[in-house]
């Protein structure tokens, strides 16, 4: 399907309408791509951040970019792995409908990804790669606006597991 991309690099330098924040629920900065967005978007994300009073797991929020090249941040909060028993797929999968959901409100038609919840969080890569591909393929089933929607892996394994994801020899 065309209008999904892998790429590999760093989120915060993409040109496109919107890149989305693997966040906490304070919403107030972190460690990871978190920390990254912040950086480079500077304090006036921060505090932007700091009027909106947090985010539910498994919800998005979005705020400006300010010193990003992209005009928006979509802030979604991503579960911590704790085995799988815990509904962890449905809420990563609720993060990605939740992203598409104010892509719609705010009518945004390209869109950057990190792999949420793959780091600190620890949800297995290859699994959320898997619901990355399937949320979006769904969203994109039904949405004949959305251009692009691009997956950008920091390393070389997470291409491979877009890749894989996408090929659709693990799902
Ligand atoms: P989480 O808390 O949701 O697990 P992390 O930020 O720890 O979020 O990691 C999520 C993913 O983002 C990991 O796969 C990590 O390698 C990746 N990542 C970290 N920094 C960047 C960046 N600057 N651009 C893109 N991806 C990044």
């Amino acid at each position: 399907m065309e209008r999904i991309s892998i790429v590999q690099g760093d989120i915060t330098g993409q040109q496109v309408q919107a890149i989305v924040n693997a966040a906490n629920e304070s919403l107030l900065g972190g460690g990871g791509v978190d920390g990254a967005i912040h950086r480079t978007a500077g304090p006036e994300l921060l505090a932007e951040c700091r009027t909106l009073g947090g985010c539910p797991t498994g919800e998005a929020r979005i705020t400006k970019g300010y010193h990003l090249p992209a005009p928006w941040v979509i802030h979604t909060v991503g579960p911590v792995w704790h085995g799988g028993g815990r509904g962890e797929d449905e809420v990563l999968a609720s993060c990605y409908q939740s992203v598409y959901a104010l892509l719609e409100q705010h009518g945004i038609v390209t869109v950057a990804f990190p792999a949420i919840s793959t780091g600190v969080y620890r949800f297995p890569l290859e699994r959320a790669a898997g619901i990355a591909v399937s949320e979006t393929r769904r969203f994109l089933g039904r949405n004949q606006s959305v251009q692009e929607i691009r997956f950008v892996c920091f390393d070389a394994g997470n291409e491979a597991a877009y890749r894989q994801a996408l090929s659709g020899t693990l799902i």
